[in-house]
């Protein structure tokens, strides 16, 4: 019998068009010689363009599917990508508050990448008051982690969302005005180190999912978070360079890039 793959479990949100959302970190996580469990926390209308509709699913059945799972599985790593609701994230909380040793990756998902806003003031409340401080890995985009943290300054936002419990915090730099993709990694200790990217030329739909996926898988191999980023970072930068295009908006990451090569 073969050896058993490390499992990541992930509450995400489905997207049909298959950029974004739990089909991203499937094949993200496949990628990385991982298995993924998914609890789809809400169901969406949309295209390669924009999210038109957004559709949470019942919290009390998140948790049984998640419970049911995690009676079966050793799960390695849970990653938590769209929300979509307040009460969402409160289920997700009731469960992963009983995982204390299971690293979790949480990609704050706020906003299609087309402009539809994925989440109102209560759900953001919920995921800073309730999750963040579960959090292992968090991977807002800079617009998302200035919404978390109420703050404009970059430095200040890490600061404040690992003041309420983020124990790492990498804020990615695709959305800011500069030559090259800056990423920084904010890390206990007040270490942190800033990744430089080129700066791709498409718009990309599921670049946030491919990279917080990465992560959670290549720390349920048990690399280090620090290690864990910088090889997840490499994979969705490939993945992204790889991208095509399936309909009349936004690109889609190739995460099986390698199996062309
Ligand atoms: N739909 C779902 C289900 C998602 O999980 C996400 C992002 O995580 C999106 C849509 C938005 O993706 P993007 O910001 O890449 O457009």
């Amino acid at each position: 019998m073969s050896v058993r793959p490390p499992i990541v479990l992930c509450f995400s949100g489905h997207d049909p068009s298959g950029g974004a959302g739990i089909q991203a970190d499937i094949e993200a996580i496949v990628s990385h010689r991982c298995h993924a469990a998914s609890v789809i926390t809400a169901l969406t209308e949309q295209d390669s363009r924009n999210v038109k509709k957004l559709l949470p699913q019942n919290p009390a059945d998140i948790i049984c599917q998640a419970e049911t799972l995690l009676n079966d599985f050793k799960v390695s790593a849970i990653k938590i990508g769209l929300l979509g609701h307040a009460d969402t994230a409160l289920a997700v909380h009731d469960i992963v508050r009983q995982c204390p040793d299971i690293p979790v990756v949480l990609d704050p998902v706020l906003a299609a990448g087309g402009g539809t806003e994925l989440a109102g003031e209560q759900l953001i409340s919920a995921i800073v008051a309730k999750l963040l401080p579960l959090t292992t890995v968090l991977t807002p985009n800079s617009q998302e982690a200035r919404k978390l943290a109420g703050v404009n300054d970059l430095n200040a936002c890490a600061s404040l969302l690992r003041a309420k419990g983020a124990q790492n915090v990498l804020i990615t730099g695709s959305h800011e005005d500069s030559l090259l993709v800056h990423n920084r990694l904010f890390m206990p200790d007040g270490l942190n180190e800033t990744f430089n990217w080129e700066r791709l030329p498409q718009h990309y739909h599921g670049s946030g999912c491919t990279l917080a996926s990465a992560i959670a898988a290549l720390l349920a191999q048990g690399l280090d978070v620090f290690t864990a980023v910088n090889e997840a970072q490499e994979f969705t930068w490939q993945s992204l360079a790889a991208a095509y295009l399936p309909g009349k908006g936004q690109h889609n990451p190739r995460r099986l890039f390698w199996m062309d090569a």
